[in-house]
């Protein structure tokens, strides 16, 4: 903190983005609403809003009417001044969103595409949607991309996406910033997720929480102390690769019994089809088991019910481990009334400690299109964070 105190630009950017942060949560403020809630004194307030007003950050909206006193200039941020886009490919599909500064979605675009097309293929259909997004309102200040996988640690692309073929050591972070001339920010989907539910979803203003990915794999978003918790080499939430069964199942990641192997969309589909193959299923296929289940298909309920049970088992050990706020499950086979999900937090009520359990809230994400909303926050984080923190 003396380094903070010390370091007059820096103190200035943290106010600045506290400014920022507190309009993008509340909305519209008056200084005096300001002042109070960041603390500064009414002086450098207006300073710092003053500045934020000249560049174009912020515009004046009209002045408030309290009941008492004299009504206040309202101040809220121009969602015109910049456009961010998000990016995310899933297996089968491709979605792009631009989100304005507010955050507020200005436009979607998105594209089916087949899990074999290949690496050429699918960067043309990338490219194809964020052109399209560029087109509607001109230049974005900032790319958020977002893919199942495992990034470089250098962070400029993936080193590996299974469930994605061909999808290996893309440098998909230089070939953007190269295309468009801007910064560009990659990250895994699930944690792309969970920053899409801390900024747009159920996790707004929750500090602690576990995100599960239910799609053709299993991955786990991990939100420690406000902020995305990546491991020492980027791979942190590897949930799918936990060992649920000892001796069970043969995984691609050459282990036996991982969770994948027995509660992942792919086994599921496995299981059904009675077809082995490595990652060439979508999430398409996924909707298909949906629809299923929602016609009462004794076999797709029984099968979600048992990989229900799995989850529930793996998840109640990470609860276990990270003592969250908060437990959101998102992807394909998650929604609300999913037997998946109805097992799911069944055996995590059973197996998790109830000190953890005490103070959980267990929640389906209500987001579509959560990783490339995620995406567009990654972007949108360069003008809201210092040094990777919300200062709020
Ligand atoms: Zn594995």
């Amino acid at each position: 903190m003396q380094y903070l105190i010390g370091n007059h630009s820096l103190m200035k950017r943290i106010n600045r983005t506290r400014v920022m942060n507190l309009l993008r949560i509340n909305g519209t403020l008056s200084r005096a609403e300001m002042t109070e809630a960041t603390g500064l004194d009414s002086k450098s307030l207006t300073n710092i809003t003053g500045e934020l007003l000249s560049e174009g950050w912020l515009e004046s909206c009209g002045l408030s009417n309290p009941a008492i006193g004299r009504p206040r200039q309202l101040l809220r941020i121009r969602s015109n001044s910049g456009s961010f886009i998000g990016v995310a490919l899933s297996p089968g599909r491709v979605v792009a969103v631009r989100c304005g500064l507010d955050g507020a979605i200005q436009a979607e675009s998105s594209q089916d595409i087949s899990p074999d097309a290949g690496i050429e293929s699918l960067m043309e259909a990338v490219f194809r949607l964020i052109d399209s997004l560029i087109g509607i309102s001109g230049a974005a200040r900032q790319i958020g991309f977002a893919a199942p996988g495992v990034i470089m640690p250098e962070g400029s692309g993936f080193l590996l996406s299974v469930n994605i073929p061909g999808f290996r050591d893309i440098p998909v972070g230089d070939m953007l910033a190269e295309r468009y001339g801007i910064p560009v920010s990659i990250e895994d989907s699930s944690r792309s997720m969970a920053i899409a539910e801390s900024w747009f979803g159920r996790a707004r203003g929750v500090e602690n929480f576990l995100l599960v990915d239910i799609d053709i794999g299993i991955g786990l978003g991990i939100y420690s102390e406000g902020r995305i918790y990546r491991g020492t080499s980027n791979s942190s939430g590897e949930m799918g690769h936990t060992v649920i069964k000892r001796d069970g199942p043969l995984c691609y990641c050459g282990n036996r019994g991982c969770l994948e192997t027995l509660a992942s969309g792919r086994a599921l589909l496995e299981k059904i089809s009675g077809i082995r193959q490595s990652g060439r299923y979508s999430s398409e296929d996924l909707n298909r088991l949906k629809e299923a289940a929602a016609v009462g298909d004794t076999e797709v309920v029984n099968l979600l019910k048992q990989a229900g049970e799995h989850i529930g088992m793996a998840v109640a050990n990470a609860v276990n481990l990270f003592n969250p706020r908060m437990l959101i499950f998102a992807g394909p086979l998650a929604w609300e009334d999913s037997p998946l999900v109805e097992s799911a937090r069944r055996d995590l009520s059973v197996h998790t400690l109830s000190s953890s359990l005490r103070q959980l809230a267990v929640q389906v994400s209500s987001l579509h299109d959560g990783a490339a909303l995620g995406a567009a926050a990654l972007a949108l984080r360069e003008v809201y964070e210092v040094e990777g923190v919300l200062a709020i």
